[in-house]
């Protein structure tokens, strides 16, 4: 028995995001079906609904900050039972087989990880559609458990904005005393200032609009830096371990540099494409330090996220929506005018 279930899709780059009715496949020994509450808003939806990378295949259900409770699970399932809530991300499959899969890595699966939306299942080569609906069949494995005593529409955006930070503090080993910087503050990097912050860093907000100072302090920055104020940013040369670069767009990375410590590093993880200006190597070989790259994080890390937010109370600022504003909503983003994410309170698609 296949699910009827109801969302909002893209159809073409230029249509705004409309009803859509389709279906989710009947579900395998291993399938969780979970019944969606609530969805975050990441720029990615934006980007794959207007095709801005290319790769979109139409229609498409964009959404991979998915919350839900679960409705029925398949015979094989061990982790969860009816009612439990969950968690989806970014991936509902890889291969299981790989090196990558085995370290639980799944987002660096050898063959390509099977992507929440845009993807084709393994199995029946369906595309797969995300979480702007109101019902989902995911396997077990990607599926994640949410902490009782948060409250749940924060808890959305740990499934991309939050692992993508997380991942890369845990890589580098931040923990007390560490001296992280976060440069950009949206939905990426107000998630990277609270992990950190959480961790036992010393906090640092680079950011080129100095209204943002005290929104930043009250996230967990201990210190805010006008990047384009040479004289502040050479208050903190060789300072920091980690920087975690959230900028959304093609910029110059080349002024970080120099405030890294000897071996830091900088990791980009909101910006695909070349740097411009090309990067100069000279800081980096006279000091050790590398520029980096990282991408969400597998599921055993994302499931260490959520318990951490458990223990820490650690849950996103999220404005709530209904479905039915989402296109206004992509307008406000592309201001960057949202505190600091968008959730889509799925109650709205039956009202
Ligand atoms: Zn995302
Ligand atoms: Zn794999």
């Amino acid at each position: 028995m296949t699910m009827d279930v109801h969302g909002y899709a893209a159809t073409s780059p230029e249509s705004d995001l409309a009803p859509f009715q389709f279906e989710r496949r009947d579900p395998r020994p291993d399938d969780v079906v979970i019944d969606i509450l609530f969805c975050g808003v990441c720029h990615s939806d934006l980007h794959t609904a207007r095709n801005d990378w290319g790769w979109t295949t139409y229609p498409i259900v964009p959404g991979h900050e998915i919350i839900g409770r679960v409705t029925s699970v398949g015979p094989n399932v061990t982790r969860f039972r009816v009612g439990d809530h969950v968690g989806v991300g970014c991936m509902v499959d890889s291969c299981r087989q790989c090196a990558a899969c085995k370290e639980g890595l799944e987002q660096y699966c050898e063959q390509g990880p099977v992507f929440t939306y845009g993807g084709v299942d393994r199995q029946d080569r369906r595309p797969t559609h995300g979480g702007y609906s109101d019902g989902i069949v995911v396997s077990e494995r990607f599926v994640v458990k949410i902490p009782d005593g948060l409250d749940l529409k924060g808890v959305a955006p740990l499934l991309c904005a939050g692992i993508t930070t997380w991942s890369p503090l845990r890589h580098w080993k931040v923990g007390e005393g560490s001296h992280v910087a976060v440069a950009g503050l949206g939905g990426l990097g107000h998630m990277a200032l609270k992990l950190a912050k959480a961790l036992g860093a010393h906090v640092t907000l680079f950011t080129r609009s100095p209204g943002k100072e005290q929104d930043a302090r009250r996230l967990g920055a201990d210190q805010v830096v006008l990047s384009t104020d040479a004289a502040q940013m050479a208050g903190v040369a060789r300072r920091f371990d980690l920087i975690i670069d959230t900028v959304p767009s093609v910029h110059d990375v080349g002024p970080y540099v120099p405030t890294l410590a000897i071996g830091g590093t900088l990791v980009l993880v909101g910006y695909l494409g070349n740097l411009d200006p090309m990067l100069n190597t000279v800081p980096m070989i006279l000091g050790r330090k590398s520029v980096a790259g990282s991408l969400i994080g597998g599921l055993p890390e994302t499931q260490e996220l959520l318990e951490f937010c458990g223990a820490h109370g650690i849950t996103a600022d999220v404005e709530v929506i209904p479905m039915q504003d989402i296109n206004a909503a992509y307008e406000r983003m592309l201001k960057s005018d949202v505190k600091y994410r968008f959730v889509i309170d799925m109650a709205s698609l039956k009202a």
